[in-house]
């Protein structure tokens, strides 16, 4: 059985002693954790990670890497937290782990195959560091190592899963090694009577063709040797599901595919590799127009090699690829290839800062391309890959929506549907209430809570990002300021019409047409809307449709109206969110005293009757509007009140949980003057009305210590 005596061996080759040391102690600290816990095969589960952490140390990963391999599964298994690993380990490997794990809680349903190209990008937007996702990638790769026992049908959504999402991720970052042994395991647990009959018909082609390939790897050693040029030649085998694609979609008889022999020669320089391809022209003819010079131009994930085929013996082709060691290093390991380098130089690794490497990783291809001078579509196409912009929610349902980044659960329902969006009320959050101006972070499931007739807040637009969300509020807050706007117009109207002892119903239609007409409108709402926004006065408009009408021919209507129903003064039921607005200046509250002032543009503003204010405005008194509050209103407004008190301690504690007590809610507190005896307190709390106000004062009248209560006005 593999150690972790075996494991620190292996380190030794690359890592530092007091970093092997601490690979140890995340070990037996993972070892203890899981202590009595085993997989599935029976073995103790520590086996696992110490597997995990193998695979790295095969691509020389550094030693934070390995430590979070070690405790990768401890947050989700053993209830160990975060918090505490960072204690232990420091907070770089605790973040590795936490990302490990949250990776890990997402599932990927069946519906991931459609929507795979989103889950690898929330994966990788979910990865602060790039690392997480090799630790993950070697999590995922001993897992499907171990596939064991497992029901068939869990294997195979195992299976797929491992293909659309972490081989082509692996892929992505040119991790090639990874890739090809996940998805032959892949292939081998979707397909299993496939994969045998390809294994079993390549192992029959192998054992044929195993003398004609050694002579041909021979001779092609040989020629090195003889023009002493350092270089080693292998034999190179596709994989697996390689061949079964090429059987599958280039529809290729299985033996044509096995008819190629193929080799890597791998040597030291750039110089050497152009050397051999002229050593191995000159021993076998190239088959024209097959050379392709990667190392010139590089393909665009940064792949160099030189390719080329040859006549072999008796005309059978041979394929060969030169390349040098890192070039080799590269093609297998892609961006873990940072980590293999660094460390076999003497310049040791930068341990933090995997990002940084990651980008170099990225201006590396750019390097290349543009010495390539190919397009630079494709790296830009990378960038966005490894470090999104964007972030990945999922739907109830388990679909994926890309948001921008700093977006918000409004965004999300606008996205969703503009009804959504204009109804909700509420968000779930991982199935937790949130506020909807959260923003929201990637592989959360979001849940948006609507109620019929809910309406967008004005509020919102001070957070939503999405262009869709913005326009959408905007229009949906128009529409709702002018059918309030028409509403409160109409009311105004017949008030006015009602001192001539008329209403707009009573009024003869060619009227309003006429003036319709006069004043250039299209509609009765378009004048209705102007005289609720204050731009025309509800009387003057009165009087012109009442002298229209008398001086017409149909006077009969307008005198035989009687006495109209919209004398009274116009109540405010609270619902009038936009026309109606409280003034600032004396904060009125239901049982005040009240009185309206129509302005411009922005409907009736309520003021206290007393109120300072109104004095300059009395001047004008077309634009008062005596106004009403309707019993049924149900709304918290704000009230500034000043009170003195003893300065004492817990002095505000026992103020707040005075009013929490009396239902209602502090909006804000603040501490005016403050000597050794008396403080003033400037709070403002949201009550329902004069009543609930004023029950608020008796009791806090009550406390000792109280001096004067007043009610602020600015
Ligand atoms: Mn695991």
């Amino acid at each position: 059985m593999f150690t972790i005596d075996d494991l620190a061996d292996r380190l030794g080759g690359y890592l530092p002693s007091d970093e092997i040391q601490q690979v140890r102690r995340a070990f037996y600290y993972a070892e203890q954790a899981h202590d009595g816990q085993s997989r599935r095969s029976g073995e103790p589960y520590v086996t696992h990670p110490l597997a995990v952490a193998n695979i790295l140390a095969n691509m020389h990963m550094d030693h934070q890497s390995l430590m979070a391999a070690m405790l990768h599964d401890v947050i989700e298994d053993t209830g160990i937290t975060k918090d505490a690993l960072a204690a232990q380990f420091g907070e770089a490997v605790a973040e590795l782990v936490d990302g490990v794990s949250k990776l890990t809680q997402i599932t990927f349903e069946d519906k991931a195959v459609a929507q795979a190209e989103n889950f690898q990008k929330m994966v990788m937007a979910m990865s602060q560091d790039i690392r997480v996702i090799i630790v993950k990638l070697a999590d995922r790769l001993h897992n499907m190592r171990t596939l064991g026992a497992l029901r068939p049908d869990k294997k195979r959504r195992i299976a797929r899963e491992t293909l659309e999402i972490y081989a082509r991720i692996a892929g992505r970052l040119g991790i090639n090694t990874i890739r090809v042994e996940l998805e032959d395991l892949s292939f081998q647990a979707i397909h299993p009577m496939r994969a045998e009959r390809i294994k079993r018909a390549v192992a029959r082609a192998r054992g044929n063709r195993r003398s004609t390939m050694r002579q041909i790897q021979d001779s092609l050693q040989r020629r090195l040797d003889e023009d002493d040029l350092v270089g080693s030649v292998v034999g190179r085998q596709k994989h697996l599901l390689s061949i079964y694609r090429k059987m599958h979609d280039q529809r290729k008889p299985f033996a044509e595919i096995m008819d190629v022999f193929g080799f890597r020669i791998i040597t030291d320089s750039v110089d050497n590799c152009y050397r051999i391809l002229g050593a191995v022209h000159n021993l076998y003819k190239p088959v024209p127009g097959r050379f392709k010079d990667y190392i010139a131009i590089p393909k665009a994930n940064g792949y160099q090699s030189l390719h080329t085929t040859l006549f072999g013996p008796s005309g059978m082709p041979i394929e060969v690829q030169i390349r040098t060691r890192e070039m080799e290093a590269m093609a297998n390991n892609g961006i873990a290839a940072h980590w293999l380098y660094k460390a076999g130089q003497t310049e040791r690794p930068i341990a933090v800062g995997s990002h940084a490497r990651a980008r170099e990783w990225v201006r590396g291809l750019l390097e290349m391309q543009r010495h390539a001078g190919d397009s630079l579509e494709f790296i830009e196409h990378v960038k966005n890959d490894l470090f999104p912009d964007d972030v990945y929610v999922f739907t109830p349902k388990g679909d994926i929506m890309e948001l921008p980044q700093g977006a918000t659960a409004v965004d999300f329902a606008y996205s969703v549907h503009t009804d959504i969006g204009n109804s909700c009320i509420a968000c779930r959050i991982d199935r937790h209430l949130a506020p909807l101006s959260t923003p929201l972070e990637s592989g959360q499931t979001l849940e948006i809570i609507t109620a019929p007739g809910a309406r967008p807040n004005l509020a919102w637009l001070n957070f939503v990002v999405t262009a869709k969300a913005r326009s959408a509020i905007r229009h949906a807050l128009k529409n709702q300021q002018r059918s309030e706007a028409i509403q409160l117009g109409r009311r105004l109207l017949n008030r006015a019409l009602g001192g001539f002892e008329t209403s707009l119903e009573n009024l003869p239609t060619s009227r309003l047409a006429a003036l319709l007409e006069e004043l250039d409108l299209k509609s009765e709402d378009d004048l209705l809307e102007t005289i609720g926004l204050g731009t025309r006065l509800a009387h003057a408009t009165a009087r012109r449709l009442v002298d229209n009408a008398l001086t017409g021919d149909d006077k009969s209507s307008a005198e035989t109206t009687t006495t109209s129903p919209h004398n009274g003064p116009i109540v405010i039921n609270g619902s009038e969110s936009m026309a109606i607005s409280f003034a600032r200046c004396c904060h009125p509250l239901p049982g005040d005293p009240v009185i309206g002032h129509l302005s411009i543009g922005k409907g009736i503003v309520v003021h206290r009757h007393d109120c300072g204010n109104l004095e300059e405005l009395r001047d004008d008194p077309d634009k008062l509007v005596s106004l009403s509050w309707s019993k049924q209103i149900d709304q918290d407004f704000p009230v500034p009140l000043r009170i003195e008190v003893e300065t004492r301690r817990g002095l505000i504690a026992e103020l707040a949980s005075l009013i929490t007590d009396a239902d209602a809610n502090i909006e804000r507190i603040g501490i005016e003057e403050r000597d050794a005896r008396l403080s003033i307190v400037n709070l403002t709390i949201l009550v329902k009305g004069r009543i609930h106000l004023a029950r608020i004062i008796k009791r806090l009248r009550n406390l000792n210590h109280i001096g004067r209560i007043v009610r602020a006005r600015n």
